[in-house]
């Protein structure tokens, strides 16, 4: 998958369209696994030599993922597994995927590179926006490197679903 870094990248914004979550392999931390086995029991996850996985529906589909009539939503929330919550993002402490410069982010003195899926559409190509570039990328560099758990800039901003 070709990714995109961040300084071509206007803005995000999840539009719900439920894409991440069908047909994707949710790998977990073993903390995450642990609480998800605890929650819901072993019939949520799966492993193998690689490691721990959401397991998913036989229509491919996350376990956790609903609809309402108008979006996908997903039902976990607070305990939405790390991979989930930095999609599309790919944050690194090297250039793996080349544009050396223009992935680079510097944030709490520490260098990164930073990329994104532009498969994801709420990837908006451009001009980073100061909303985009001062709140919604330090947060995911925020979540990432564990200084923060909520997500406010970096999930959807519609109203979540009554569960
Ligand atoms: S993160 Fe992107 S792919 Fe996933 S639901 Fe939101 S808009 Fe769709
Ligand atoms: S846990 Fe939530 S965000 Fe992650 S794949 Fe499942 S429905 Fe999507």
């Amino acid at each position: 998958m070709k990714l995109v870094p961040w300084s071509q990248v206007k803005y995000w914004g999840c539009v719900r369209c439920g894409r991440c979550c069908r047909r994707t392999t949710v790998q977990l931390t073993t903390p995450e696994w642990l609480m998800l086995v605890k929650a819901y029991g072993y019939g949520i996850v799966e492993q193998n030599i690689s490691g721990f996985y959401l397991k998913k529906t036989i229509d491919d589909h996350c376990p956790f993922l609903s609809k309402s009539i108008t979006a996908w939503a997903c039902r976990l929330q607070r305990r939405k597994p790390l991979a989930c919550k930095l999609w599309p993002f790919r944050i690194r402490g090297d250039p793996r995927f080349g544009h050396e410069d223009e992935a680079h982010y510097k944030y709490r003195n520490q260098d990164f590179y930073v990329y994104a899926y532009p498969q994801c559409p709420g990837v908006v190509l451009g001009k980073p926006s100061k909303l985009f570039s001062h709140k919604v990328l330090p947060e995911f560099l925020n979540i990432r490197l564990g200084f923060q758990n909520s997500q406010i800039h970096s999930t959807s901003k519609l109203r979540p679903m009554p569960y």
